[in-house]
């Protein structure tokens, strides 16, 4: 069933023409750790033996850190390789879907990395599939692969636009072939892809903090709806170019906003703006709409830490780390296993009682989605002696799925989808709440002259898909039903 589909959150990393890329490409995945820790993989070009080129992979599931070690980047040797880190749901955790995905075809060998959904990944697969096409995974990035070997266009980067032209939904995506990548972004622009430069070579990541780790320099972001490959002029080792070969016009741009509440890591420049800054603004704004009497501002770490900063500059209410993250367990709510989901806050996070204890709190955090962590705090707070605690949520209610990319439960399981505000300050036992509202959280990412309703993806808290999905129909017919 098309609404049981898995969501898979990602990051992809490629470099051209570089004497250490695979290591380069490790270094990267590591820096984008956070956005996916269920497997990693780096495909990389490397001699077949006979004067040609071949394309090596290695991929695993579990983190980068422990899936490359010196032996195995040893087997990736060769000037170019792109990487991939990726979180599914329940029913996508398998090897076979771990990216890269690297197949032959009549153009010479390809691979794909791919962050973002396809709200038609489903119907060209099956289309594909009716023709005959055999599928290795269940993930929507290998249709791709086939629709790039099904092409007639005479060489790769025909045969990539071929394929772009097919799908539609949620793509930034870097494949890679002998001589050159080849990357894109989606017509609407869902998620990031910037391009920097290390060395004379060119290097494409989801996001900048990589860069920062390797020592790149940012060059642009890929614009929303541009493809561009990128090659050495006279072969490897010569001045490299990048051409833009589509520029995609005519759809308003969605960038998603949730880069900015929660996904993206806050030393990053995401959309030109950086997440720590815009997470702060986000902080000023609610202390602007929902002030409260109180002793101190406590952030649900890490997600809450910026936009806690900002309410308490805001506010005049001094900031205080009353929550202590373990940080040497997993996301717990990245965990696909619920028993796992509602052992681990305790886990993860410990109040510091000297801080809490008599006093009246604002807690804050980027966002509730199911319910249950807000109010497991809440009560951890209460136990440690909080005579108050304001719950202040950074962003407005999460109120629909994502189908571009962002791993949201479905509908029913979204707690202001069925509950009104009150109900849910009461479910997670809150003396009150407040929520950021779409236009505060609009205004915090708006730059002079533009127009923030036009260019961001709002969808998870306003209900309005700017791409339809057959996903969401399905869904809100169930919830007719329920
Ligand atoms: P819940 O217990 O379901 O309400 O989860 C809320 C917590 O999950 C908040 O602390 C958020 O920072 C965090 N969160 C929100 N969206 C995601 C996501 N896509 N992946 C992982 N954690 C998330």
């Amino acid at each position: 069933m098309a609404f049981d589909k898995f969501r898979e959150e990602c990051g992809v990393f490629a470099i051209l023409d570089h004497k250490d890329a695979s290591n380069l490409v490790y270094l990267g995945l590591y820096a984008l750790q956070h956005r996916g820790q269920e497997s990693a993989g780096i495909a990389a070009l490397v001699p077949d033996g006979n004067g040609g080129l071949r394309i090596a992979a290695e991929r695993e599931m579990g983190h980068v850190a422990d899936i490359f070690t010196h032996e195995r980047l040893q087997r990736l040797p060769g000037d170019t390789a792109i990487g991939h880190v990726r979180y599914s749901t329940a029913g996508g955790s398998m090897l076979c879907n771990a990216q890269p995905l690297v197949a032959s075809t009549a153009k010479g060998p390809f691979a794909v990395a791919h962050n973002g959904n396809l709200v038609n990944g489903d119907a060209v697969r099956a289309e594909l599939e009716a023709r005959g096409a055999i599928f290795n995974s269940q993930s929507d990035t290998e249709v791709f692969l086939h629709l790039v070997a099904r092409s007639l266009a005479p060489d790769v980067e025909g045969a990539f636009l071929d394929a772009l032209a097919q799908v539609r939904g949620a793509y930034s995506v870097v494949a890679l072939a002998p001589g050159r990548i080849v990357a894109g972004r989606d017509p609407n622009g869902f998620r990031p892809l910037v391009l920097g430069m290390l060395d004379g070579s060119y290097v494409l990541s989801s996001e900048t903090c990589a860069f920062d780790l390797i020592g790149a320099e940012l060059v642009r972001e890929i614009g929303a709806g541009e493809v561009i490959v990128i090659e050495s002029e006279a072969g490897s080792g010569s001045p490299q170019r990048v051409r833009t070969i589509r520029q995609a016009h005519g759809q308003r741009e969605a960038r998603c906003i949730f880069e900015h509440v929660y996904f993206a890591r806050p030393d990053s420049v995401v959309f030109g703006r950086n997440v720590a800054a815009t997470r702060k603004r986000f902080g000023a704004q609610l202390a602007k709409e929902h002030p409260v009497d109180a002793d101190v501002v406590v952030p649900v770490p890490d997600s809450g830490v910026f936009a806690a900063l900002g309410y308490s500059l805001q506010s005049g209410i001094p900031f205080e780390y009353g929550l202590v993250r373990n940080h040497y367990v997993g996301r717990t709510f990245i965990e696909p296993k619920q028993s796992i989901r509602h052992f681990g806050v305790k886990v993860k996070l410990n109040p510091v009682r000297e801080i809490i204890a008599g006093k009246r709190i604002v807690l804050i955090d980027d966002s509730i989605v199911r319910g249950t962590t807000s109010k497991k705090i809440v009560r951890m707070l209460k136990q440690a002696g909080a005579k108050e605690v304001h719950m202040r949520i950074s962003s407005p209610p999460t109120i629909g799925p994502c189908y571009y990319g962002i791993d949201t439960p479905k509908r029913q399981e979204l707690i202001a989808a069925t509950h009104s505000i009150e109900a849910i300050r009461d479910y997670i036992e809150a003396d009150t709440i407040g929520y950021l509202s779409p236009g505060g959280l609009l205004d915090a990412v708006s730059s002079e002259g533009d127009n923030p309703e036009r260019l961001y993806c709002t969808a998870c808290f306003t209900g309005e898909y700017p791409v339809p999905s057959s996903e969401e129909e399905l869904t809100l017919e169930e919830t007719a039903r329920a």
